[in-house]
């Protein structure tokens, strides 16, 4: 039998039942107040998402249900249907020593090249090409 996912609006909460295809659009008894709950419709969860506070997962967990996922805070501060412990990190790749001496010794002789160059340079002179800066990434 299918799973079916009813909400239940005292509670607050989502919880799943398993009924019968032909019971599952009638109400379904909340695990916690026994109150007549309503199915979630799929094109209805959006509507539902956003409604009021926010839906818990039920029995209560101390979770929250999140388009289809279940997190354990309440979304914040981050930008709509999306969720922070739902965002998948994006980690920028760690230089390697050897590319952090490369980008610091290119630093330094860059700027002591500029510092010759300011008093080398005389006005209308071209100064000398740069070096190439080392390719990192
Ligand atoms: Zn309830």
């Amino acid at each position: 039998m299918p799973v079916y996912e009813y909400y239940c609006e005292p509670c607050d909460g989502v919880f799943e039942t398993i009924r019968m295809m032909k019971e599952s659009g009638e109400p379904a008894p909340c695990p916690e107040c026994e109150g007549a709950a309503e199915r979630i419709m799929p094109t209805s969860f959006s509507a539902f998402v956003m409604r009021g506070g926010y839906p818990r997962r039920l029995p209560d967990r101390g979770t929250y249900w999140h388009l289809g996922k279940e997190v354990k805070e309440k979304p914040r501060g981050v930008a709509p249907n999306e969720h922070q412990e739902l965002i998948k990190p994006r980690p920028k790749p760690a230089l390697s020593k050897g590319e952090k001496a490369a980008r610091r010794d290119w630093t330094r002789d860059e700027r002591a090249r500029t510092q010759r160059l300011k008093k080398e340079v005389k006005p209308g002179e071209r100064p000398p090409a740069a070096p190439r800066r080392p390719k990192l990434r």
